[in-house]
């Protein structure tokens, strides 16, 4: 009996030098000291032995029990700060490893171009207005002094919701709005969507953007809309670009013009993008109208004006070199990404 005890202390501890994990004691210990274990089975036995010599046995099994519960709380305490240790060291941060790249998201073409002539604008004390998409045919045509039988209509394919309410076909249904709420001097762009029933190609879409520009005050002249587009237009360029206007037809101005700028890309001198005129159009303007002002509630006796609407997307086409207008809308990233 007395070996018995002893070969278990020695399997016991033979045992324990294995265990790597508190999990690993905690079952060890339960193996020797449960109700099944070879301790219990000793204690049962003790009956079998002669009287004189289970005193003696039982305390050496006592001993044996203590011991082994003690040894595994001991290596249970041991492992669990080690595991916890190693816990604590997978957890920490390696501020040398290299960091994960979020995937950011770019502005489109468009609405970079858009905010940076916004901005230059802005810098020249013009304010932010917002006109409607959907619009009556008062704003968008009629109070622009196109009437009803105007053969200007006809230049505009138009999208009509009913007879009166339309999607505008350009930001100068911006216009009326301003006047009718603001006095002179009035010095707004309307940034915007415009919506015209277009076949689309690689050069016009049913769809695009347009700033609108509106300055209304006493005695305001051509040379202010020749400086303010000089100055727009060699901002947005970065280099003094040379202008000139030419005679054109719209009928919420009078005279109306068009904008051409001196070639950006053969400065002048004649190339594919200027078909070898030198000149590229930039954009629409002219005086308001009189009859515009009328509408608006302003007295074209005493001010004047001058308004412009220019197209972001052929702006954008001209500033990096696309040919096809479509691109902007097919939200290929092979695309998008060079912005
Ligand atoms: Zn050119």
């Amino acid at each position: 009996m007395q070996e018995q005890v002893s070969s278990l202390r020695k399997k016991f501890q033979d045992e324990l030098k294995t265990v790597q994990h508190s999990k690993e004691v905690e079952q060890l210990k339960v193996k020797y000291l449960g109700k099944k274990g070879p301790i219990q089975d000793l204690m049962l036995h003790l009956r079998d032995t002669p009287q004189e010599m289970r005193p003696q046995l039982g305390q050496q099994i006592n001993a044996l029990k203590e011991e082994i519960s003690q040894l595994c709380e001991q290596a249970l305490q041991g492992l669990s700060q080690a595991e916890q240790a190693l816990r604590l060291a997978e957890e920490s941060t390696d501020i040398t490893l290299p960091g994960r790249h979020g995937h950011l998201g770019r502005k489109h073409p468009i609405a970079k171009v858009m905010q940076e002539v916004i901005d230059i604008l802005t810098g020249m004390s013009f304010s932010v207005q917002y006109g409607p998409d959907i619009d009556t045919d008062y704003y968008n045509y009629e109070g622009l002094n196109f009437p009803p039988d105007h053969p200007a209509r006809d230049m505009q394919d138009t999208f009509y919701i009913t007879k009166e309410i339309l999607l505008r076909s350009h930001t100068s249904n911006t216009q009326l709005r301003v006047m009718e709420t603001h006095k002179p001097p009035i010095r707004i762009i309307a940034p915007g969507t415009c919506y015209r029933n277009e076949t689309i190609s690689s050069r016009s879409h049913v769809f695009f953007h347009q700033i609108e520009g509106l300055y209304i005050d006493e005695k305001v002249t051509f040379a202010d809309l020749f400086a303010t587009m000089q100055e727009l237009w060699s901002k947005l360029f970065q280099t003094q670009v040379k202008t000139r206007f030419r005679p054109s037809y719209f009928p919420f101005v009078e005279p109306g013009l068009e904008v051409d700028i001196a070639c950006v890309s053969c400065e002048g001198k004649g190339c594919r993008l200027c078909k070898q005129t030198g000149w590229l159009e930039i954009c629409g303007a002219g005086m308001v109208h009189p009859e515009v002002l009328k509408s608006g509630g302003i007295d074209p006796e005493r001010y004047s004006g001058y308004a412009w609407g220019m197209g972001i997307e052929r702006l954008t086409m001209l500033r990096y070199g696309i040919t096809d207008i479509r691109m902007f809308t097919e939200n290929d990233l092979r695309f998008l990404e060079q912005f």
